[in-house]
């Protein structure tokens, strides 16, 4: 299981609907992707299933929304205006611009090792602000949603009577000019966040942090990621941030690497005293800048010892976008339903064979392109059995379009996975964007077509949950249809359901058909409501 490359994600997601490139019909915006109608079920789960266990479950937290537009001195105090800033190089021969801690002294594009020195570059997108253009009237849009937390940490203890330790969870967006986004929704321009700042008193932030890492490992496995793709990475000396004093970095292992999903750092009282004012009272443990512009001191009174306290802060911080690219990586499957005869696959073989020749033979095709057709079209001729439905990816690539014979190959293939294959995203059912199906066994019998739209209306109304009626084709396809985008119940109404049948003991009942195991039972209209519930909190 888990998707072996991010073609057959970006293919699936865009053919599906679930993430598509920004801007497509002006030629796209790079670092910017659009979350299609099942691409935001997909991350409104993720986001509540969050919400869920860390706000709602949890009695030492509260949640905010907090503006993404912030009064500039925010991220001078934060220390982002100075030290937001990544090395970076640029091409002499290219012209494009790298960073240089992800380059080994070559030019991913063009290989020229004519580069400049590594320049600092700010991430942050500067904006002007009011109708004025005065020099003076300018902010960023924020690149985390953190400093929101940190400077409403005075209306939140204040407004709620909060005592160390507490938290405050927040799930928003944030933008960095980052300088090559690449990696599909991985790194790009525009993503959301979920953060935590969870206060607590110096001293006891080592425990917390510990049970932070813990933490949300676990919840990172509620929602479906596995073991053996996590691991967590604890941050050297040398590689810590300025203001941390330890971070563990949880990683997952993407389609393209074994990379950060969600950071949690001990940021010690840094945050909290650099935007408070009489800093030199505070006795803070931290390094901060003088602050001659901040309104209040941000501070907890100890009831018990009758002093003011800097809370140091722990923050496990992880990306949304990259936590539903995990998901998809991790849910995703190809799978043999039935092993397809060697007569039907040789001529896939075959015009797989053609296609690749076509390509190398090709001189218009971009090296890059040329190189990563290849590189894929012999991974699935290497076991072409097991690999056979990724054709569809490879000939979603950039260049594939252009070969001749492709369209050949495709007509070869899509039968042979239509009766042989199918694609499922195996998804917890709290997170898979539709949770049911109803289909009716004929689309044009007015009572099979009544009865299944009513047991649709009827379920989604009884629950916080997408339900769906489909009739666009036959019954095996219409689940194979459902496996793709991971639905996990479908619901067929037949003629036994109206009575029909050859037994009239099955006379209101449907067949529920559960996705992961194909399995299919019996469950009378009546109880489906119950029936539904339970599997779905068993997570079955
Ligand atoms: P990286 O080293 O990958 O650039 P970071 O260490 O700068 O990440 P943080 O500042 O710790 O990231 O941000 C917290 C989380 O926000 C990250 O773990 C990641 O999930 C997410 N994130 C950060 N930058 C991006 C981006 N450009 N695109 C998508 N998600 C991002």
């Amino acid at each position: 299981m888990a998707a072996q490359t991010m073609e057959q994600l970006v293919s699936l997601c865009k053919r599906r609907g679930f993430i598509f490139p920004g801007s497509a019909v002006y030629g796209g915006l790079q670092g910017t992707y659009d979350y299609g109608p099942l691409g935001v079920e997909l991350k409104n789960n993720l986001k509540l299933a969050w919400w869920r266990a860390n706000v709602w479950e949890r009695e030492d937290m509260e949640g905010i929304d907090a503006a993404i537009l912030m009064n500039k001195l925010t991220w001078r105090y934060s220390g982002h205006e100075e030290t937001f800033v990544d090395p970076m190089v640029d091409c002499k021969n290219c012209k494009m611009r790298w960073r240089a801690d992800q380059i080994s002294g070559k030019c991913p594009n063009c290989a020229s090792t004519e580069l400049t020195e590594p320049r600092p570059f700010n991430l942050m997108f500067k904006t002007q602000i009011g109708p004025v253009p005065d020099p003076e009237s300018f902010s960023y849009l924020r690149p985390e949603t953190a400093q929101g937390i940190f400077v409403n940490f005075k209306h939140v203890l204040d407004s709620t009577s909060r005592k160390l330790p507490f938290g405050i969870a927040q799930i928003g967006k944030a933008f960095r000019n980052e300088i090559t986004p690449r990696n599909f929704i991985f790194r790009v321009r525009e993503f959301e966040q979920m953060e935590i700042e969870f206060f607590v008193r110096p001293g006891e932030d080592e425990g917390w942090h510990k049970k932070w890492v813990e933490d949300r490992i676990n919840w990172w496995l509620s929602v479906g990621l596995s073991r053996q793709n996590l691991e967590p990475y604890h941050q050297k000396p040398e590689e810590l941030a300025h203001y941390a004093k330890a971070t563990v970095d949880l990683l997952y292992r993407f389609p393209h690497g074994l990379e950060e999903l969600e950071g949690i750092a001990n940021r010690t009282d840094y945050d909290l005293g650099s935007h408070s004012k009489d800093q030199g009272a505070l006795g803070l443990k931290a390094r901060v800048s003088p602050n001659s512009h901040s309104t209040d001191k941000l501070t907890w009174f100890d009831p018990e010892t009758k002093q003011h306290v800097v809370p140091f802060v722990i923050e496990p911080s992880a990306g949304v976008d990259r936590g539903v690219l995990a998901l998809l990586s991790e849910a995703y499957a190809e799978e043999q339903v039935k092993p397809a005869p060697v007569d039907r696959l040789k001529p896939v073989e075959e015009a797989l064979g053609t296609f690749l020749k076509s390509v190398g033979r090709n001189e218009k095709l971009p090296a890059q392109a040329k190189e990563a057709l290849l590189a894929e079209g012999e991974r699935i001729a290497h076991a072409l059995g097991e690999r056979l439905p990724s054709i569809a990816g490879l000939l979603s690539m950039p260049g594939a379009e252009s070969i001749e014979v492709a369209k050949k190959l495709r007509g070869q293939v899509d039968p042979v996975v239509d009766e042989f294959y199918r694609t499922v995203l195996h998804f917890k059912p709290h997170l898979a964007p539709i949770k049911v199906a109803v289909l009716p066994l004929k689309k044009n019998h007015p009572e099979i077509v009544s009865t299944a739209k009513s047991i649709r209306r009827k379920l989604q109304s009884s629950g916080a949950m997408r339900i769906v009626y489909d009739d666009t084709g036959a019954i095996g396809k219409l689940y194979r249809r459902q496996d793709e985008i991971g639905t996990p119940f479908c619901i067929t109404v037949d003629f036994d359901t109206l009575g029909e049948g050859k037994d009239a003991a099955l006379a209101n009942t449907v067949t529920v058909r559960h996705r992961d195991s194909m399995a299919q039972e019996r469950v009378a209209i009546s109880e489906l409501e119950t029936y539904l519930r339970e599997k779905m909190q068993s997570g079955a």
